[in-house]
């Protein structure tokens, strides 16, 4: 079986001395895990692993925009990802699917990888949208977008924090869609699910077979819960 990828979205949930144990603490053994820090702590990670993501860029490459980072600062740093439209920045800083699309490009003229994040709400949900949506969302983030640098990450909204796992038949039947929708547009990515895993119910989301890999919240701030992540997706 190949190595699944395994994407740690820290988010904000750390401070210095957490980050410091944090690197003291988890060794990375395979190329598929992606450490996603608060972007202040990058340089901190650069010193001991390879494969980093900025958790969000701005889609110009420098000018008067305070307080922003562009895809061109940190891939001059040697960071190889940035995620982009996670739920939480299209919530909280409104950003629109118009504004996702500058920004894969700017991540992908740049030399980054791009890890897209796309989901449904649950209302969405509950009234059998969610294929609707997510094709929507995929056809306006990648609008004219060829490259294979990319990693779509398959987050429902309700799903991301509460512990609401959806089950595994359901989870692969939104990955195949997700999949035949790229196959349609010329695209073959590797797609990823996201949404409240932690090491005890990755052992069953591992069973699905069309499935890349995870991106996890908050358990990847969580030192035993990583180095159990990571044993999972390695074995
Ligand atoms: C996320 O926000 O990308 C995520 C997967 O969060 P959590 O694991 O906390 O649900």
């Amino acid at each position: 079986m190949e190595n699944k990828i395994l994407i740690l979205n820290m988010k904000m949930y750390m401070e210095l001395k957490d980050i410091k144990e944090y690197i003291s603490k988890v060794n990375v053994t395979n190329d598929n895990i992606i450490l996603c820090p608060t972007a202040i702590y990058l340089p901190y990670f650069l010193k001991k692993y390879k494969n980093l993501a900025i958790q969000n860029i701005y889609a110009e490459d420098l000018g008067a925009y305070t307080g922003a980072i562009s895809a061109l600062q940190v891939s001059e740093l040697g960071i190889k990802y940035a995620i982009v439209g996670h739920s939480e920045c299209r919530n909280h800083f409104n950003e629109t699917d118009e504004l996702i699309n500058k920004k894969i490009k700017s991540a992908l003229d740049n030399g980054l990888k791009v890890i897209l994040c796309i989901g449904d709400n649950l209302e969405q949900y509950k009234s059998l949208k969610t294929k609707e949506v997510l094709k929507q969302q995929l056809h306006k983030d990648l609008y004219n977008i060829e490259s294979q640098n990319i990693i779509i990450a398959y987050e429902p909204i309700f799903s991301i924090g509460t512990g609401n796992v959806l089950d595994n038949e359901m989870i692969s039947n939104i990955i195949s869609f997700i999949k035949q929708e790229l196959c349609d547009m010329n695209l073959d990515l590797p797609v990823v699910y996201g949404g409240s895993v932690n090491s005890d119910n990755i052992k069953e989301l591992i069973k699905i077979k069309n499935v890349d890999g995870f991106m996890v919240g908050k358990s990847s701030s969580m030192i035993d819960e990583v180095l159990k992540m990571i044993k999972v997706v390695s074995s």
